[in-house]
């Protein structure tokens, strides 16, 4: 791990925590996690395989927050009303006093076709949990039912938010977020997860500062004038219009954008023209603009404004820039990047947890960083014996279920760690 700035909470050590929390000595109440979390395993693969099998996409996730809310009531857990019609806000009340931290996991699976051929594979043609989310949300609710059980060790509140439609921008943490998942009384800090087939299992990884991108996306469209195909200069040819816009654009990258600083401009998507011998009037460029800096992504999107201005100006074209979503850069609070990893080194021994590169993926999780301190770990998933080697979003994506024991040790004990520092 890079070398860590001192922070203004007060800092505390693994080691330490449970001495004042409890009766146990620090390694008892470890072993004590670690015999749970273990105990629990076999129902939180359970628990997994049945989300896998039942993937439901964004904002769509009934039947998944039907099923969550039954477990999380086995142990006592009662969800918060919501507006919104999936996810679920739920909190624990620690034995003791303290602050109140929050742990999160998405719930949303993509539209991709599994092409695993588990025998738990996905039972709906065409969604998948592609991206870890079924081992997310097992992780957090086995998090939530060691925790309850071990309450007498616990100072402070505990909230877990299970949010909806992470894939799929505008995103549900912003409307978890306006429902007041973040105040009364305001977290100390979020704790979230994300799984990593970069990192082996049985290690974390971690990174201090920007981690991913922001993300804005962008909807842009080019209005020219229809004409005869034979008789172009009748009309404005949108698609020719639409093509220069789409060369400039590469240039932003290259040409406006210190170098040294990760920014990408895709156009993904393009809809033009009517039929074969019609000069189109109309097109559509459907883009993604990401950036490790947010200054970037300002600077990016004025330059793309620019760019389609004055390219239809010189056409004749009229063009209109759309933001349609945006999520601002993920950049993880160092001190609770330091609970993480002295939590799982005081579980599972050092030389666990890794430096993760940064990547241009969004998250939605980065809404939540813009109120309140936190951090997301990567929990390794890594396991070639089993095929679990596939990047996210992969038809072939492949989970190694043993992440699951290490992620409910990490949260449960991380949550310990983080509520005391906090206090
Ligand atoms: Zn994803
Ligand atoms: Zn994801």
């Amino acid at each position: 791990m890079a070398k860590r700035n001192k922070v203004s909470v007060k800092q505390i050590s693994a080691k330490q925590v449970s001495a004042k929390q409890t009766s146990l000595s620090p390694a008892e109440l470890d072993s004590l996690i670690l015999k749970e979390a273990k105990a629990l395993h076999p129902y939180l693969v359970d628990v997994r395989r049945h989300l896998h099998r039942n993937p439901e996409l964004s904002n769509y996730e009934f039947e998944t927050t039907k099923y969550l809310k039954k477990e999380l009531s086995k142990f006592g857990l009662k969800p918060f009303s919501l507006k919104a019609p999936t996810g679920i806000l739920t909190e624990l009340t620690g034995a003791k006093s303290g602050p109140t931290i929050a742990v999160r996991t998405d719930i949303d699976a993509l539209p991709i076709l599994e092409k695993t051929g588990l025998p738990f594979a996905s039972t709906k043609p065409g969604k998948m949990h592609a991206c870890g989310h079924d081992t997310h949300m097992a992780t957090v609710l086995g998090t939530a039912k060691l925790l309850s059980g071990i309450n007498e060790h616990i100072s402070g509140n505990v909230r877990f938010l299970f949010q909806p439609a992470e894939e799929t921008p505008p995103g549900g943490a912003r409307p978890l977020i306006e429902e007041g998942a973040l105040i009364n009384p305001t977290v100390c800090c979020i704790l979230g997860l994300h799984v990593d087939p970069r990192v082996k299992t049985g290690k974390i990884g971690l990174r201090d500062g920007a981690t991913m991108a922001s993300v804005t996306d962008i909807d842009v469209t080019i209005t020219g004038s229809s004409a005869h195909a034979a008789r172009a200069y009748e009309g404005v040819d949108a698609i020719v219009v639409a093509a220069e816009v789409i060369t400039t654009l590469q240039r932003i990258v290259s040409r406006e954008i210190d170098p040294l600083h990760p920014v990408a401009v895709t156009v993904g998507k393009i809809e033009a023209g009517t039929a074969r011998n019609v000069i189109a009037a109309n097109a559509k460029l459907t883009l993604t603009l990401r950036a490790m800096h947010d200054a970037d992504a300002k600077n990016a999107l004025k330059s793309i404004k620019r760019c389609v201005s004055g390219i239809c100006k010189s056409y004749g074209a009229t063009g209109s820039v759309d933001v349609i979503a945006e999520y601002p850069s993920l950049s993880n609070t160092p001190h609770v990047n330091q609970c993480f990893a002295e939590s799982f080194t005081a579980l599972f021994g050092k030389g666990r947890v890794v430096e993760t590169d940064q990547v241009l993926g969004g998250e939605d999780f980065a809404c939540y960083l813009e109120h309140v301190p936190g951090a997301q770990v990567r929990l390794g998933i890594r396991n070639p014996s089993i095929g679990a080697t596939e990047g996210w979003h992969s038809d072939r994506f492949v989970v190694d279920e043993e992440a699951i024991y290490y992620g409910v040790a990490l949260m449960t004990k991380t949550v310990l760690v983080a509520l005391e520092s906090y206090a």
